[in-house]
């Protein structure tokens, strides 16, 4: 009798949920076609264009969020441009990098949004960006805008020493990935029939350069691929014989966060093995290895830089104010300012934190902000409406130093060890776009922990899709 009352009231419960849920959906979709409405009449031409340059943490965040809250019917169609069509989920390219994750378990697939009527997407590289005429010239055609989002990330920045850096490997791309993957297991196999000691050596030593929390990340992640998997692999290499170097040029790592949290990290790396010298700027990169500014050369045929970005090259050559480094000046509405309609998130703005009075750092977990703020603030102005400045929320710090091992600030909440490793790979399991991606991705962990990382040799081609040729017109056209 008492279980059938149980499963009578948890019926109830049940179909009062649903009903609740089908009634807010209801409202929002009447919500919706309202604003549909008035953002027509508000607009009094139609087919308006907000064009948004980069589909990457801004970019796409924003686009979705616009594609959600600007009914087809407003009237204004979004466009997204980006030279690949998928989102690269950043914060797991080294675990790419080093068999931890299949590639493709990181990129998302931008058109997913193309269900929508009022969305566009057009697979391009963004050559130049006329302020004045309100036009974007791409490599297979120009695109007006009346509203410019600019999100065009960063590259990475070698702060003018190109000639003297030969050979380093960078992180921005998959292909970056694969290729610092590929120079991993080259040097294994050449180590092992390398007559040379001293070749042998310069075989197994790898060097990150950058104390950011890429290079922290990946040095930490490069341990436990040569270390563990390729230990068992390669039974003639003595793990021991393996040398991993973190150089900085800075008197600490992780620079920007709070010291302790950058000193926690330093001491759990050195006593896992790595070498971390401090104060150790690059001067040359080239075949025999590294030379840095205290003279020493680090014989070593794995380079990776990972010291800095600087922002893309489109709006490195756009005349608009900026501060130091290249990075947008916005305003607390992330409009560029002297530029209506044109505005600016991501690693190509600065938006000032009023409590430091400084530029916010690059990251994903600033321009993910950012977009969400965007959207809100661009469908206020159409509705003709005040909108809200943006306000970032910190929510602290997740660095993960490799197996089992991970330093995290959440909160106030500080862990070290297992529970923020935990704590690390659960959260950036929850931010991946996509179900398919979140159990590829969780797969692949799962795989790695129980047997081992791929470790594949993956001969792929890594030329970025930009540099294709420009499509020959069809003939008799
Ligand atoms: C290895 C690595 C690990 C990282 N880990 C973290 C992390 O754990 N947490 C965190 O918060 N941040 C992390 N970051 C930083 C984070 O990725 C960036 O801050 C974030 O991606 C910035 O977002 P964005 O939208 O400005 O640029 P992006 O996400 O880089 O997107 C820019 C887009 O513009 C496109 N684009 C650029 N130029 C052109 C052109 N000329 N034509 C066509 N398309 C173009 C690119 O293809 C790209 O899709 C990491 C970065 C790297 C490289």
């Amino acid at each position: 009798m008492k279980r059938r009352w149980l499963f009578a009231l948890g019926a109830a419960a049940g179909v009062g949920a649903v009903s609740a849920a089908v009634a807010r959906k209801r409202r929002d979709a009447a919500r919706l076609a309202e604003r549909g409405r008035k953002l027509a009449e508000a607009s009094a031409e139609r087919g308006k264009n907000i064009v948004i340059l980069g589909a990457g943490f801004g970019g796409f965040n924003t686009a979705s969020a616009l594609v959600a809250a600007l009914p087809p019917e407003s009237g204004w169609k979004v466009t997204l441009v980006d030279r690949h069509n998928y989102h690269l989920f950043t914060p797991l390219l080294y675990h790419a990098a080093t068999g931890l994750v299949e590639p493709s378990h990181i990129l998302f697939p931008v058109r997913t949004l193309a269900h929508a009527p009022h969305f566009q997407f057009r697979e391009a590289d963004i050559r130049s960006i006329d302020l004045k005429e309100r036009q974007v010239h791409l490599d297979n055609g120009p695109l007006s805008y009346d509203i410019l989002v600019l999100a065009l990330g960063s590259v990475t920045n070698f702060f003018g020493k190109e000639a003297e850096l030969e050979n380093v490997l960078t992180l921005k791309t998959t292909g970056d990935a694969v290729a610092i993957r590929n120079r991993i297991i080259d040097a294994f196999e050449d180590a092992e029939s390398a007559a040379d000691p001293m070749e042998r050596r310069r075989c197994l030593t790898f060097v990150v350069v950058g104390g950011g929390a890429t290079g922290v990340e990946l040095v930490g992640a490069i341990r436990g691929l040569t270390r563990d998997t390729m230990g068992r692999q390669y039974p003639s290499i003595d793990p021991a014989e393996v040398r991993l170097l973190l150089l900085e040029a800075m008197p600490q790592i992780l620079a920007g966060v709070d010291p302790e949290f950058g000193q926690t990290a330093l001491e759990r790396l050195r006593q896992a093995g790595v070498e971390v010298r401090l104060g150790s700027a690059v001067e040359r990169v080239d075949a025999d290895g590294v030379l840095t500014s205290d003279g020493d050369v680090i014989p070593s045929r794995t380079v990776i830089w990972t010291a800095g970005v600087k922002p893309a090259p489109v709006v490195e050559r756009l005349d608009v104010p900026k501060i130091r480094g290249g990075r947008i000046t916005v305003d607390p509405f992330l409009g560029v300012p002297g530029f209506r309609g044109v505005y600016a998130l991501g690693d190509v703005a600065a938006s000032i934190d009023p409590k430091t009075g400084k530029p916010l750092p690059t990251s994903a977990a600033v321009a993910v902000q950012q977009a969400k703020a965007l959207a809100e603030i661009l469908v206020a102005r159409l509705e003709d409406q005040d909108p809200l400045p943006f306000r970032y929320i910190h929510r602290g710090e997740l660095v993960s130093l490799g197996r089992h091992e991970a330093v995290a600030d959440v909160m106030g909440v500080r862990l070290t060890g297992f529970p923020a490793w935990l704590m690390w790979r659960g959260f950036y399991l929850s931010q991946l776009f996509g179900f398919k991606n979140q159990l590829g991705v969780a797969l692949d962990w799962t795989f790695a922990y129980m047997y081992q990382r791929d470790t594949v040799r993956m001969d792929l081609p890594t030329e970025p899709s930009h540099q294709r040729p420009l499509a020959e017109p069809a003939a008799g056209s």
